[in-house]
């Protein structure tokens, strides 16, 4: 069988996104099919990725295959979900992330209202660009009909912000791919899809070569030596003696300097992402600082009251509410390490806001507002939460405030 991780390839994270039934998971399979013929892969069948959805237990249970694969250039991890609601839970609470994504797109049908759902959200949570698969050509004779399809995705997908024109564009049949049938519109078709993702969907920047950004967990003082942050560092490297700045929990932006890093309790000269380090801070008293703030590199975050978030609400299966919530509810908002009084609300020129409901299992997007600014960046992923139960995970799609 086919070796797995190949730590020499660049890796990257994909997916199938699309209407139900227009092919996702065919295509996945016959992508299998295809990489492993050139020993790239081990061919998953179309029921062992398409598994009958596992028992849901409580808490989020996303249902979502993870397939693998190589292809000259990089190493692929890629995620296909059974249904809508999975796709929509995946890409809310990050469960599998996406660096880019292929839109499978059934000819017979064009674009249907999860096509463009998916794209709002592939676009929301980051996706910079995405390939298109017009599936299904076997069952159109008409060329012109095609071109059609192949146009209105070009439009659409230029209204959610991806690249109209630039965009590739590959015109197949999944399941002639799977079946070994007309080449010309199977394999073939699965080859140029794997070049098109291969050169147009960027390689993810590292995580170490993003700005630095430490979440606080705890403060404390050290007697002779200064204030302590510890925390995990989500993104970065910081260098002993740089410059930072601390935000967060509604207070004045601290700018200071770390003097001294402790990581598994030695002193080093650097901290970097998926660390869990002690940063030493120069002149700041224990009392300015507290949970939920952020060490970062001066400049890159700023703080945020106001902004929209897309939330799926759980299922009181999944451990949330029994009951809807209306405008203006007030449950807390977990952010990094931080917890947050906030107000929901819906957004200007919702129709009878005021007696609106938002129901368990619902997807819905909604105007936040925090009683204390926090550091916020829109694709950030946060919790709703009240008296101890989750309510909902969210998406900051745009900072308003
Ligand atoms: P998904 O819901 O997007 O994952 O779609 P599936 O992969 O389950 O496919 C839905 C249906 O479309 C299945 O019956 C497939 O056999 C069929 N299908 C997928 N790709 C093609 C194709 O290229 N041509 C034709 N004619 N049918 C296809
Ligand atoms: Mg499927």
């Amino acid at each position: 069988t086919y070796a797995v991780y190949q730590r020499t390839k660049p890796h990257v994270n994909i997916g199938t996104i699309g209407h139900v039934d227009h092919g996702k998971t065919t295509l996945s399979a016959a992508i299998t099919k295809r990489q492993a013929e050139k020993g790239m892969a081990s061919f998953l069948d179309y029921g062992s990725i398409d598994k009958a959805p596992e028992e849901r237990k409580r808490g989020i249970t996303i249902s979502t295959a993870h397939i693998e694969y190589s292809t000259e250039a990089r190493h692929y991890s890629h995620v296909d979900c059974p249904g809508h609601a999975d796709y929509i839970k995946n890409m809310i609470t990050g469960a599998a992330s996406m660096d880019g994504a292929i839109i499978v797109v059934a000819a017979s049908d064009g674009q249907m209202p999860q096509t463009r759902e998916h794209l709002l959200l592939a676009r929301q949570v980051g996706v910079q660009r995405i390939v298109v698969f017009v599936n299904k050509v076997d069952t159109i004779d008409d060329p012109e009909m095609l071109e059609l399809v192949e146009m209105e995705m070009r439009e659409l997908i230029g209204n959610y912000g991806f690249d109209s024109d630039e965009t590739p564009v590959i015109l197949g049949s999944a399941l002639c791919a799977l079946d070994g049938k007309r080449p010309e519109i199977g394999e073939q078709k699965i080859d140029e899809l794997m070049k098109a993702v291969d050169d147009w969907i960027p390689t993810p920047e590292r995580d170490t070569d993003k700005p630095f950004l430490m979440s606080v967990e705890d403060v404390f003082s050290i007697a002779g030596r200064g204030t302590v942050c510890s925390g995990r560092v989500e993104r970065g490297v910081l260098k002993r003696d740089s410059e930072v700045e601390l935000i967060g929990k509604g207070t004045e932006v601290i700018k200071t300097k770390v003097t001294d890093i402790e990581t598994f309790h030695k002193s080093c000269e650097e901290s970097r992402a998926g660390d869990n380090s002690g940063l030493l801070l120069r002149g700041v008293r224990r009392e300015d600082l507290r949970r939920g703030m952020v060490i970062v590199k001066p400049g890159s975050v700023s703080a945020h009251s106001k902004f929209m978030v897309s939330m799926y609400v759980l299922t009181k299966e999944e451990g949330g509410r029994h009951t809807g919530f209306h405008e203006n509810y007030k449950p807390q908002m977990y952010i990094r390490s931080a917890d947050e009084a906030c107000a929901l609300h819906f957004p200007e020129g919702t129709e009878d806001a005021e007696s609106k409901m938002v129901m368990p299992g619902d997807n819905v997007e909604m105007v936040a507002t925090l009683h204390n600014p926090n550091a916020i960046e829109a694709g950030q992923r946060v919790t709703i939460r009240e008296g101890g139960r989750t309510v909902a995970t969210g998406l900051v799609t745009r900072i308003i405030k």
